[in-house]
């Protein structure tokens, strides 16, 4: 049989430990004996990052700035135990940060669902997808302990030298002040990725600030996302059927748990962080999230949202068979070779990754799974090693 022929390269960022061990397997299994896979590679283990002084991972997000789509296995984010570890030069900043702030994206994080894996939340049917500012805020915080009675002032200077300013609260003892911004141009950023994304999966958008509260800062986010969606989107929307609307964020939390689900959900940075953590562990697992990166000029970066599975790997190392779960990694390959069949104009391509997922799909489904799904599984469960289970899901791509 003939392998599927590509266009343009995706951009292959590969990572470290269990998560690149599950990598290579993934490609060498299920995508090369049907795909002539072209790839931009670039290598972001670790060691590699370490040798470049982490060029490599600023190379990467370029390369995806310039070929549009691509697909990243799971890596470490160094700190003190791993400087030491992998005897770093640094500790190098987080890549997926990096990454961020080159391509300027938001986050979408989507949970796979099977039929024996339950969601915590009955009336959840379908995925319920959450769409994080990436940006600023809490993140971005500037942070005081105050030890005694003073005055806590925000102070605005501006170019021509001219002060505004507000008085945050007179101290009468110890506390503790904060101070956070974000910028205009990435909430417009964040607006444009949430109604494009949308519309490419036809799903309604919903997005909650708490702007009852925060009558400037959040009330910014909201009037910003109901300009952009007048002039830009609202058109299309309405083609496609779909609709935008805004919510107080206590609203939309009850609201979220009374739906069926199908939706995304648009949040700041810290209601996003919490509220994907919420969302994920009610779905079921770490383990079956998948999370894009989408630009607002319209570039992807898929991976699965889990980390590298230190634990697995430090196992692997010793000669053991593990049983860690690849399907958010295989998703992000299916999602990558997706996006690059559409922009590219390959039908047969997208149809290859709809029947890989498919295919991974019903291997869970007919009861065959890694172990952390089966303690999950209502119903008869077959737990098998992560080549195991590859192997079963490449026997079902090869029978059709
Ligand atoms: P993690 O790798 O997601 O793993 C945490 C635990 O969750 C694992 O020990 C495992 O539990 C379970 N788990 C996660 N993914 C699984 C899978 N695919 N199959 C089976 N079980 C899975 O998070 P972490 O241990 O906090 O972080 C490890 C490294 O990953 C760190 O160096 C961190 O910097 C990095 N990280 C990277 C990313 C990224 O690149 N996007 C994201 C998060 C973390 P059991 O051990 O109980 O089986
Ligand atoms: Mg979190």
């Amino acid at each position: 049989m003939a392998k599927i022929q590509m266009k343009t390269p995706l951009v292959e960022m590969d990572g470290d430990e269990m998560t690149r061990v599950l990598w290579a397997w993934i490609k060498e299994m299920l995508i090369e004996p049907y795909v002539d896979l072209k790839t931009e590679y670039f290598d972001l283990g670790l060691r590699h990052r370490d040798e470049t002084n982490d060029q490599v991972t600023v190379d990467s997000a370029n390369a995806a700035k310039k070929l549009g789509v691509a697909v990243k296995c799971a890596t470490i984010t160094p700190n003190a135990q791993r400087v030491e570890e992998y005897g770093l030069k640094e500790m190098w900043k987080s890549p997926n940060g990096t990454i961020r702030a080159i391509l300027d994206g938001t986050v979408f994080r989507a949970p796979i669902l099977v039929d024996g894996v339950k969601p915590t939340v009955r009336t959840w049917k379908k995925p319920i997808t959450i769409a994080r500012h990436a940006y600023g805020d809490v993140y971005k915080n500037t942070e005081m302990r105050i030890p005694g009675a003073g005055k806590a002032e925000l102070v605005f200077t501006g170019k021509d030298g001219e002060e505004t300013r507000k008085t945050v609260f007179d101290f009468k003892g110890p506390g503790v002040l904060q101070g956070m911004y974000n910028l205009d141009g990435s909430i417009a950023s964040f607006a444009h990725s949430c109604f494009r994304y949308a519309l490419g999966t036809k799903q309604d958008l919903w997005f909650s600030t708490k702007d009852t509260i925060s009558k400037v800062y959040d009330h910014r986010f909201k009037d910003m996302f109901a300009e952009i969606y007048e002039k830009d989107y609202k058109d299309a929307f309405e083609k496609a059927g779909i609709t935008y609307f805004y919510t107080l964020i206590d609203d939309a939390v009850a609201r979220v748990v009374r739906s069926e689900g199908g939706f995304i959900w648009a949040c700041k940075n810290y209601d996003g962080d919490v509220m994907s953590d919420m969302v994920a562990t009610a779905f079921g697992s770490l383990a079956m999230m998948t999370s894009v990166l989408v630009s607002p000029s319209g570039q992807y970066e898929y991976e699965a949202a889990h980390g590298t599975v230190t634990r697995h790997y430090y196992r692997y190392l010793k000669g053991e068979e593990t049983s860690t779960n690849p399907v958010a990694t295989i998703f992000a390959w299916s999602g990558a070779l997706r996006k690059r069949g559409e922009l590219d104009g390959l039908p047969e391509l997208q149809d290859f990754a709809d029947r890989l997922e498919q295919a991974t799909l019903d291997t869970i489904n007919s009861g065959t799974m890694t172990k952390d799904l089966a303690l999950l599984y209502e119903g008869e469960s077959n737990s098998v090693t992560s080549r195991e289970f590859l192997a079963a899901i490449a026997g079902r791509l090869g029978s059709r």
